[in-house]
């Protein structure tokens, strides 16, 4: 039925030899019925963490609060959990405290869709107490039991709905989908890293452009107004097509998403959202100058110029976010963007042949540093200024690069 790796196969069987129950649950067993390869397999069992703690030689107390203990097997960690009653109810109103249970049905019930639902393990085989076997032929995300219930304990599972239809590419329950509209205020309460990190898997899955049911649904109507407001506006029906276009990366798939937006807006989004800050400022970046590859003009000085004033990364991005703009503009429209096409590849050609011939295009490639000038008696501001007018120079003239020459140069000033 399921090929389990041979390491959980035998942490199963270790726990059932000691006398109770364990199953592979949750992520791992939908990703395998779909034909998929899990990230991980996470076990959950009837045996307390103390008890698995004496039947394994390594183990870990990485969660033992919420009943999980990582049991280690040839330097790979596993996680084993404990069947539990209740949810992570981290809304910051239900106490964190954990009822374990030693029913599997009770563990499968706490849990949020019923394709996360299935346990499984080469004794008893397939545990589907809610239907999610169905669920998954039916391409279905369906909440376990009263979806208004499930959905008031944990106001995450929400977005969690509309992310796993974005991964899996599932429709959401009807019932399930009305909850959402239902009880979409309570999202409010959840902390905006948990929101964060919904919010990203969605945009790097294979269908981004679901990201507008967070619109639809009001989830984001008052967390995120102002992300709202630009899904709610015509311009997501040209956001839409470009995120699918751009690269899943977090700096594309965000820049795509604010694209509308002027940077600075885009970057009081992506502040709140609390990201990283080489994603805010890659994507800041790419809105900021995504029109730039169109103002270059096409010969070399004007790209190393460029890829001095942008940096030659940022300048790839740039390039790829305009091969994406271009492609969707096109199917949008159905007319091809000749002109731009042919002046992207040009730059694009120029670009790499600066690159593979090692012309200067940065202060640091420069022949000659701040030190060579200090010792020729230059001090404070005039040194950058300097630099950056030998600079200009060797960008127009890359064979002028040399210690002598740029020297002899500065007589010359
Ligand atoms: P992925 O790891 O690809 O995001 P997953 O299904 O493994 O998907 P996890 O967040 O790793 O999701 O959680 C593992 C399992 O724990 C889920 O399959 C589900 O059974 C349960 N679960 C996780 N979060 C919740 C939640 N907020 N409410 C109820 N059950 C949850
Ligand atoms: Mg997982």
């Amino acid at each position: 039925m399921i090929e389990l790796p041979k390491d959980v196969r035998m942490i199963i069987s270790m726990i059932e030899h000691s006398g109770f129950e364990a199953y592979v649950v949750g992520g791992c067993v939908r990703d395998t019925l779909m034909g998929r390869t899990p990230d991980d397999w996470d076990i959950t069992t009837s045996a307390r963490p103390e008890e698995i703690k004496k039947i394994f030689v390594k183990t870990v107390d990485t969660g033992i609060k919420h009943g999980t203990v990582t049991v280690i097997v040839r330097g790979q960690g596993y996680e084993v959990t404990t069947y539990r009653i209740d949810g992570e109810y981290t809304d910051g109103r239900h106490p964190s405290d954990v009822r374990y249970t030693r029913s599997l049905r009770d563990d499968l019930m706490r849990r949020d869709f019923t394709i996360n639902a299935i346990a499984y393990n080469d004794s008893k085989g397939l545990r589907d107490e809610y239907g999610g076997l169905g669920d998954l032929q039916r391409r279905l995300i369906r909440a376990v039991g009263d979806p208004v219930d499930r959905f008031s304990e944990d106001a995450l599972r929400m977005m969690r709905a509309i992310r796993f239809s974005a991964q899996l590419g599932f429709n959401i329950d009807g019932d399930t989908y009305k909850a959402i509209i239902a009880m979409s205020r309570g999202i409010n309460q959840v902390s905006i890293e948990r929101v964060q990190t919904e919010l990203t898997k969605t945009l790097l899955s294979e269908h981004p452009e679901i990201v507008t049911e967070y619109q639809q649904t009001g989830l984001f109507l008052e967390i995120l107004p102002e992300l709202n407001s630009l899904l709610s506006s015509r311009d997501a029906q040209k956001v839409r097509p470009l995120l699918k276009n751009v690269p899943a990366t977090k700096p594309m798939r965000y820049a795509a998403l604010l694209s509308p937006l002027n940077s600075d807006t885009a970057k009081q989004i992506l502040k709140k959202l609390r990201l990283d800050n080489a994603t805010i400022d890659t994507a800041v970046n790419i809105i900021k100058y995504s029109k730039e590859e169109e103002r270059i003009s096409e010969n070399e000085y004007s790209v190393r110029e460029a890829m001095y004033r942008l940096g030659p990364r940022l300048l790839g991005q740039l390039f790829t976010y305009a091969e994406a703009d271009i492609n969707t503009k096109e199917s949008v429209t159905g007319l091809p963007m000749r002109s731009r096409r042919i002046h992207l590849n040009t730059i694009k050609r120029y670009c790499d042949e600066i690159i593979s011939r090692g012309d200067c295009v940065s202060l640091k490639d420069l022949d000659i540093s701040g030190d060579d000038l200090m010792s020729m008696g230059l001090s404070g501001p005039e040194i950058g200024e300097t630099l950056e007018w030998l600079l200009h120079i060797v960008l127009e003239n890359p064979k002028l690069n040399e210690k002598q020459t740029l020297l002899a140069m500065l007589d010359t000033k």
